[in-house]
């Protein structure tokens, strides 16, 4: 994907604070945080929106929630907790088109 910021910094094309990578994903600081940690989980492969997850992604996503457990492990809040959410569609005011899980942590987060 020739214009995806996402695509851009996996390539190395923008620069970014990069957290953690594996095979499958790439893990940045947010640009704007909005809580006092707050990165990105990001799959290397251009799927757009949670819409655009194919069954043969499944292979991707089965390890997204241990990537969320090593970045809690990696900032050290295990304990003290965190949040992971995704934005999929206009409603929920995704900006950015190419699947990210929002990891949130380091303060009470608001009730949802
Ligand atoms: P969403 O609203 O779920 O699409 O969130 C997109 C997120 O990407 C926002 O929280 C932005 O602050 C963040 N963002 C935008 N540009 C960059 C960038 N160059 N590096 C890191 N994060 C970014
Ligand atoms: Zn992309």
């Amino acid at each position: 994907m020739e214009d995806c910021l996402f695509c851009k910094i996996e390539r190395g094309d923008i620069p970014s604070e990069k957290v953690y990578e594996d095979e499958n994903f790439f893990v940045i600081k947010d640009i704007n945080p909005a809580y006092v940690h707050h990165l990105l989980i990001i799959p290397r492969k251009h799927i757009a929106s949670v819409n655009d997850v194919s069954e043969e992604d499944d292979k991707i996503f089965a390890s997204i929630f241990t990537v969320a457990k090593k970045v809690a492990g990696i900032l050290g809040v295990e304990e003290s907790g965190y949040r992971v959410l995704v934005n999929s569609g206009k409603d929920a005011g995704q900006i950015i088109f190419h699947f990210h899980m929002h990891f949130l942590a380091g303060e009470k987060l608001r009730k949802l």
